[in-house]
């Protein structure tokens, strides 16, 4: 079925229908009506898959998809243009400029998280740009799964864009087949195995992946400010998000008022039951649930800590001072659980910082100017926010993407386009001239060449 589905793909492709902006417009404008139209339905799958809050998942789902697709289609004519460069002198007379191409069928996968923003905001991208696609969205949220395998068929002939639910054994089949384009997000472990089967035909790749994001507040911060923040985007989505962060490092000054305000914080969200609150979503896997129980072992807990195995529910916990060989220091957390580390010298802080991989975000909540600058110029990650957590996610023309472990390449808005294009550099000669000095057997003496530095 993969192998026949590639094939529709291939000969799709090469009809050249995605070559015609028009018909990519199009298409995206259906997709956006049909979005519109099951806005609701997405939501409850979404809430069936880990009772994520109505709230979140309009805002961080439905209407980021939207957002973006109506920026698509707004500037996709403008983002297909060919662009001119300045001609070389040595080729004089010539037109010189980058046409934009898309890669072919492209391989989208996907995981639970954020389940459906996730599947549908690369497709974005990919169909701006002219490609065919293949979406394989994550089996851990199947409700999710299934509608935006419903909305694909709807919308879509399975030769344009199709979707292929399962696990991985159909992952494993997909990733055999050849692609023009692999866009994968999930984890840094999956991401080598996605890696991997991409070398095997030289396909070029965009991995989102995960990495522990650190979270510095220093003795400077506006602490409560920074706790109602740092509560925030630890919260959303109950800690399941990839640029959430992981732990907090904060000035030994300020650990105490920093601890209070953010159990103020927490019961001023979800109150004294959060288990009763409406916006705390779940944890979505067994297998995870299990993991973040484990993390808590051992450890001494400011605030929260209780779990409930019936629900997957996680209480949001402040962890003490963990030991950085504990399973909560070890890998990406992933979940509302947040360990805070007091410092005190800057020297201790850059041993802590120096740990681990490069992150997918860094945080840092400061009042001195200098030291945001210093921190934000001292590490590489992927992308951060000073004085707030998450928000650099929000702007279209930001390029979201890890680095180093938490991944290779960047989208969202012009950035996606690009992406998934390639960029074919192109020449017109004119004829009416042909300067010979380039040409054998070689007249001019080498004292010029040197001096010319460029013949051609
Ligand atoms: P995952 O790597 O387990 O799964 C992602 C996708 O890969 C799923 O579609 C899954 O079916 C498939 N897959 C799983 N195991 C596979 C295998 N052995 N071979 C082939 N395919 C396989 O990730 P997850 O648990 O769904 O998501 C959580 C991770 O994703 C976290 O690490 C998180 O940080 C990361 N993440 C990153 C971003 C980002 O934008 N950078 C966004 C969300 C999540």
């Amino acid at each position: 079925m993969v192998e026949q589905l590639v094939q529709f793909q291939n000969t799709f492709f090469a009809s050249q229908r995605t070559k015609e902006v028009h018909f990519r417009k199009q298409y995206l404008k259906r997709l956006q009506q049909e979005i519109l139209a099951q806005e609701d339905a997405i939501c409850d799958a979404i809430y069936a898959d880990f009772k994520k809050p109505r709230f979140e998942s309009l805002a961080t789902e439905t209407q980021l998809v939207l957002a973006e697709l109506r920026h698509a289609i707004k500037k996709v004519e403008e983002w297909s243009r060919p662009t001119s460069v300045a001609p070389s002198w040595t080729n004089f007379p010539s037109k010189e400029w980058i046409q934009l191409e898309p890669f072919g069928k492209v391989l989208i996968m996907a995981p639970w998280n954020y389940p459906f923003m996730l599947t549908i905001s690369p497709l974005i991208g990919a169909l701006a740009a002219g490609n065919t696609a293949v979406l394989k969205p994550s089996e851990l949220s199947p409700h999710t799964s299934a509608i935006i395998s419903a909305i694909v068929q709807k919308v879509f002939p399975p030769e344009y864009v199709a979707v292929v639910e399962g696990g991985v054994e159909v992952s494993t089949q997909l990733l055999a087949e050849k692609w023009e384009y692999i866009f994968f997000t999930g984890s840094t472990q999956v991401g080598k195995i996605v890696y991997k089967a991409a070398a095997e035909h030289l396909t070029p790749v965009t991995l989102e992946l995960g990495g522990k994001n650190p979270c510095i507040v220093d003795g400077t911060a506006n602490v409560s400010l920074a706790a109602k923040r740092i509560a925030w985007g630890k919260f959303i989505n109950a800690g399941q998000t990839c640029i959430a962060p992981d732990y907090i490092l904060v000035h030994n000054t300020q650990k105490e008022a920093f601890v209070e305000a953010m159990k103020a914080q927490i019961t001023a969200f979800y109150g004294q039951d959060i288990k009763q609150s409406a916006d705390f979503a779940r944890i979505t896997t067994e297998k995870h649930y299990q993991g973040l129980k484990a993390m808590l072992e051992g450890q001494r807990i400011l605030f929260g800590g209780h779990c409930d195995d019936g629900q997957r529910f996680v209480e949001p916990t402040l962890v003490d001072e963990p030991d950085w060989g504990s399973p909560v220091m070890e890998g990406e957390i992933f979940g509302p659980i947040l360990p805070i580390i007091s410092y005190e010298t800057e020297e201790e802080l850059h041993r802590n910082l120096s740990r681990y991989e490069k992150p997918l975000a860094f945080y840092v909540f400061s009042g001195d100017k200098k030291f945001q600058k210093r921190m934000m110029a001292q590490y590489p990650f992927g992308g951060g926010t000073i004085n707030d957590t998450v928000v650099h996610i929000s702007n279209k023309d930001l390029p979201f993407g890890g680095v180093g472990n938490s991944g290779i390449g960047g989208y969202h808005g012009k950035h996606s386009f690009d992406l998934f294009s390639h960029k074919k550099s192109l020449v017109r000669r004119g004829t009416w001239l042909d300067v010979p000095m380039r040409y054998a057997p070689y007249k001019i003496p080498i004292r010029w060449v040197k001096k010319f530095k460029h013949l051609f």
